[in-house]
């Protein structure tokens, strides 16, 4: 992972809570184009402390977080909007809105709040859907889809934004196995073909071995290791990140399958 190629880069990020509480100890990482990276690791390790700081919601104690090279702190919200797409676990706000709505809230960034959408904003907001199989269910509320179809939505509302970078917290914890794997295909997609950089906190060891390009084990808010598959899931670090003890059993189309006793 070279900081020269990252469209997001993260050197050396420190944050405390509370003074003296470290969460987290200096905590790198090199987001690149087309590159999807999964954040795991044990509950309290930093994860989603750490994609806050990538959002810019919380700024770091030291260390530097830049977004295309340009310190994360010098853009206003608009201009991160633009850059910057976040799914969150589960949707909390616009409930009450049709997703061809919620959609195209996704380009308010590149057409202000008041601005009638182009047929550009339009055009970009029906891929969206498209691509996250959510056309079926424009006219419908979040509150009327289940859990994938909301997900999917929230996808798609951060596929409209066109930005370089997605960041998602857990997107798949409260779905089903089939959903997952909807999921965790269409994040390689987002990266893959549609070239941007994606980060996702996860806490299915295995669905990102094998969908994710890179992984970063964190535990108590260090970085354990970081790199492909084949470097981070190793039984001697997923011991010491998640303190059991492991079996690896071998798969014949990818990664091994993490066991945990
Ligand atoms: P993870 O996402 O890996 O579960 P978190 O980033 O949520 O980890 O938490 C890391 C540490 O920071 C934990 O010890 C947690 O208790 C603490 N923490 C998280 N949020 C807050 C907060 N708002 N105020 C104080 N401590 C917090």
């Amino acid at each position: 992972m070279s900081d020269a190629s990252a469209i997001l880069a993260a050197s050396d990020v420190r944050f405390a809570y509370r003074a003296g509480v470290e969460v987290l100890r200096g905590v790198h990482l090199a987001a690149a184009k087309g590159k999807f990276i999964c954040l795991l690791g044990p509950n309290g390790s930093g994860k989603t402390t750490f994609l806050k700081l990538l959002l810019g919601v919380l700024s770091p104690a030291s260390g530097r977080i830049e977004l295309e090279a340009k310190p994360l702190e010098q853009y206003s919200a608009r201009a991160l909007a633009k850059k910057l797409a976040y799914v969150p676990q589960t949707p909390t706000s616009a409930l009450n809105f049709p997703v061809r709505e919620l959609v195209l809230m996704g380009r308010y960034a590149h057409t202000g709040a008041m601005g009638l959408p182009s047929e550009t904003d339009l055009q970009v907001a029906r891929l969206a859907m498209e691509m996250t199989e959510s056309t079926d269910v424009a006219d419908r509320t979040l509150e009327e889809l289940s859990g994938g179809q909301a997900q999917c939505a929230m996808i798609a509302r951060a596929l409209a934004q066109q930005p370089g970078v997605c960041l998602l917290d857990e997107p798949t914890s409260h779905l089903d196995i089939r959903n997952q794997l909807k999921i965790y295909r269409m994040m390689r997609r987002l990266a893959r073909d549609w070239g941007m950089a994606v980060v996702c906190v996860s806490h299915d060891i295995n669905l990102a071995a094998r969908f994710a390009d890179e992984l970063m084990l964190m535990k108590r808010g260090a970085v354990i290791a970081a790199g492909g598959p084949a470097e981070v899931i190793q039984k001697n670090l997923l011991r010491e990140t998640y303190d059991v003890e492991i079996e690896l059993i071998p798969t014949s189309d990818g990664p091994p399958i993490v066991r945990a006793h």
